[in-house]
């Protein structure tokens, strides 16, 4: 048997069958009305906001990175929890205007915005996370053909990466932000075209656990943010010191140890150079806010052997969690946590891999886990599907329609 994940807190069973927000997954079969769906608990990610806010400084506000899960339900819930969000494309601006996102609250960020992205974040007073100094050549005239005061921010490429993050987005050659040694002209380009300046934004990588690792980042970025305040000699009244924090996905994986973060940036906010003294700070949190808030439920419609094993197969698959099939930037294969949710208290009684329904053998859910015995009928459930499931995974593919979405 292979390991599976950890099933995240705050997942137990109603008469045997997992319950999310209070109701047994069936129920929200039927409200459904099809399987596959997902599901996003809004109780889930609304404690995970409480405890970051509990964890970290006052000073830090939060913000929400929409591409780990565009939902529109989910972006309105998001507007009662966090203070800004940040969107890296024309389509996610419109989706979060749509959701009655306040667009004074957004940030953009992202390489290859074209100019009608860039006329419509100008318009919408979105500030804009520049990564070159073409991008800010274009947004500055394209806001002087509008006849408005651009919001600019510089997304800075740092020259440090996080250790042991999944994606690493800063730290030499990068198609992400400006090199550090060209930020200062920049900076100055910038205040001089008349825009609104607003900052630096740093972003060193994502999907870390290791809580000393974030740690040292932050404080990293803080000190580049002062070092380059002072050669851009500048004011900073914003620095978005990225994001990073991960969730435990595999065997083995362990939650942050978000008080070490909280307590070493407090340590750090107390001791400010004076060009910070007036800045505000965010984090940048996608999966960390909703990742372990959703679950994925297909429903098994054969079951068979082969040479000895047992496959579960599923109206699911790939189509809909790429990432759990382990073809979303992973270099070995391993397990997300996943259950037959309709036996969520019963114990392992075989070994079964999970796949899909798609003609590939690249669609596999849960390979070699050990679970309850499951047949035709049952619900299976992957788990940390909050973030990066629906919106990342390519639901037309061999045609088998979309999954449904809901918040409870
Ligand atoms: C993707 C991304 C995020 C969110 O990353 P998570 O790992 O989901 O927290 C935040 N900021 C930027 C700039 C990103 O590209």
């Amino acid at each position: 048997m292979k390991p599976l994940g950890p099933i995240p807190a705050g997942y137990a069973a109603v008469d045997g069958v997992l319950a999310i927000g209070g109701q047994p997954v069936t129920h929200w079969a039927e409200q459904a009305g099809k399987t596959p769906f997902f599901v996003y608990s809004a109780n889930h990610v609304r404690q995970r906001v409480a405890e970051l806010r509990a964890a970290m400084p006052k000073r830090l506000s939060l913000h929400y990175a929409v591409k780990a899960n565009p939902f529109p339900p989910l972006l309105s819930l998001m507007t009662e929890l966090v203070e800004g969000f940040d969107i890296a494309s024309g389509g996610e601006l419109e989706i979060v205007r749509g959701a009655g996102v306040p667009l004074d609250a957004v940030s953009f960020a992202g390489p290859g915005k074209r100019d009608v992205e860039l006329e419509a974040a100008i318009s919408a007073g979105i500030t804009l996370n520049l990564e070159s100094e073409g991008e800010a050549a274009r947004a500055i005239a394209i806001a002087e053909k509008l006849g408005a005061t651009p919001r600019l921010a510089v997304r800075v490429n740092p020259d440090f990466d996080l250790k042991g993050s999944g994606m690493k987005m800063g730290g030499g050659a990068k198609p992400f932000g400006v090199d550090v040694e060209r930020v200062p002209a920049l900076v100055r380009t910038i205040r001089q075209s008349g825009a609104e300046w607003r900052g630096f934004h740093i972003f060193a990588g994502s999907q870390a656990l290791d809580a000393e690792a974030i740690a040292d980042t932050q404080a990293q970025s803080l000190a580049l943010a002062a070092r380059l305040a002072q050669e851009s000699d500048a004011p900073l009244p914003q620095c978005n010191l990225g994001g990073g924090l991960g969730i435990p996905y595999f065997p083995g994986d362990t939650p942050v140890d978000l008080k070490l973060v909280g307590d070493k940036l407090a340590a750090r906010f107390a001791d400010l150079p004076d060009v910070l003294a007036d800045t505000a700070f965010c984090i940048e949190l996608g999966r960390y806010l909703v990742g372990e808030a959703g679950v994925y439920l297909a429903r098994v419609v054969d079951r068979k052997e082969s040479h000895g094993e047992v496959f579960l197969i599923t109206d699911g698959g790939l189509h809909h969690q790429l990432a759990a099939s382990g073809n979303f930037g992973t270099v070995v294969r391993r397990n997300y946590p996943s259950a037959i949710a309709t036996r969520f208290d019963t114990p392992v009684e075989e070994e079964a891999s999970i796949v899909g329904c798609l003609c590939t053998p690249l669609d596999k859910l849960a390979d070699k886990g050990g679970f309850p015995r499951a047949d035709v009928g049952d619900l299976v459930a992957v788990f940390c599907a909050g973030a990066y499931g629906a919106s990342a995974s390519p639901a037309s593919f061999l045609g088998q329609g979309p999954a449904a979405e809901m918040l409870v």
